[in-house]
């Protein structure tokens, strides 16, 4: 070899050896030593950005006899008339028409909660995005799962406004949603204590009202979804990226370099009963619908901010979230 080309590999030979730590130090890092910290292996678990619920009720403070924020965090990261509503809806619009650009509110936004009627209310809310308004909507995992003619008589668990409307709404329900025309999803969580349910009489129109569901939503959406092709990134779309742009939460609803380390990890292929034996973290966990369904999806972990605050059925001792004042 000429000694030109000599001169020019010593010359090399520092980034040759830094080339060959990095490949080095990759190599062990696969073997889970890594340089920052251990490695949790959750095996062939699914790893998520962590859910965010637009919109539930914790009552705190307040009635916090109800669920307040000790319980109703737990449970949340251990595991939301047609004429009215439309009527309601159409009012709204009226409005939403200023958000279009150029119009007197642009930059406003409106988002319409808890969506159940898929027929004409459905019908304006697309007609309104066609327009151009700033208008997104949600609707909750119990008008996805039940109808109106599977709910026992009087059982007031199911209680909730708007209620929960026949087996062909919800169909149609579910189609909007997989069409994208319903933008995400929240529990609207609704706890109270059971006297209120009037669970003796059985009074739909005297009973409190609102579906209690927070710790339950991810595998109940799963699990009800599946039948209409739900994958897990249209799980993620629903439940975390568009939850933290409606919120305007930018480090928030994805995996990223940069982005708060909230994480969810869960088996979708794990069967449970919710019943008795099952951990329910909620205060009242007897008012819930839900008690009583077979689903599949167990939480195994979850992670805010980086800290581990769920793991296998335990909760970390301190809670670590914080307020956000939007
Ligand atoms: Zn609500």
């Amino acid at each position: 070899m000429e000694s030109g080309t000599w001169r020019l590999l010593i010359s090399m030979m520092p980034l040759i050896l830094y080339l060959l730590f990095i490949l080095y130090s990759n190599h062990t890092s696969q073997k889970g030593q890594m340089k920052n910290g251990p490695v949790i292996d959750y095996g062939e678990a699914v790893v998520m950005p962590g859910l965010i619920d637009v919109h539930a009720h914790l009552d705190d403070p307040g009635r916090t006899e109800w669920e307040g924020f000790p319980s109703g965090t737990k449970a949340a990261v251990a595991g939301t008339s047609i004429r009215r509503e439309e009527a309601a809806i159409r009012e709204l619009l009226t409005v939403s028409k200023d958000t279009r650009i150029g119009g007197p509110a642009e930059g406003a936004h409106l988002h319409i909660v808890h969506l159940s009627d898929s027929r004409s209310s459905l019908e304006l809310i697309k007609e309104a995005k066609g327009n151009g308004d700033s208008i997104t909507v949600e609707t909750c995992p119990h008008y996805l799962a039940f109808s109106a003619e599977e709910i026992p008589e009087g059982d007031t668990r199911f209680k909730c406004a708007p209620p929960i409307r026949d087996a062909p709404n919800k169909e149609k329900l579910w189609e909007a949603l997989m069409d994208g025309h319903i933008d995400m999803l929240s529990s609207d969580h609704s706890p109270s204590v059971p006297k209120l349910k009037l669970f003796a009489e059985g009074d739909f129109l005297k009973a409190w009202g609102g579906i209690s569901s927070l710790q339950f939503v991810l595998p109940v959406t799963w699990s009800y979804g599946l039948k209409y092709g739900v994958t897990l990134e249209r799980l993620v779309s629903w439940w975390s990226e568009k939850p933290a742009k409606l919120a305007g939460q930018d480090m928030k609803g994805a995996i990223a370099i940069g982005k708060d380390a909230d994480i969810v990890v869960w088996e979708p292929e794990e069967e449970f009963n919710l019943d008795e034996n099952h951990h329910v973290h909620l205060k009242h966990p007897s008012i819930s619908a839900y008690m009583g369904s077979r689903l599949a999806g167990k939480v195994l972990a979850t992670f805010v901010n980086g800290n581990l605050v769920f793991d296998d059925g335990k909760h970390a001792p301190d809670a670590c979230g914080t307020t956000i004042l939007a």
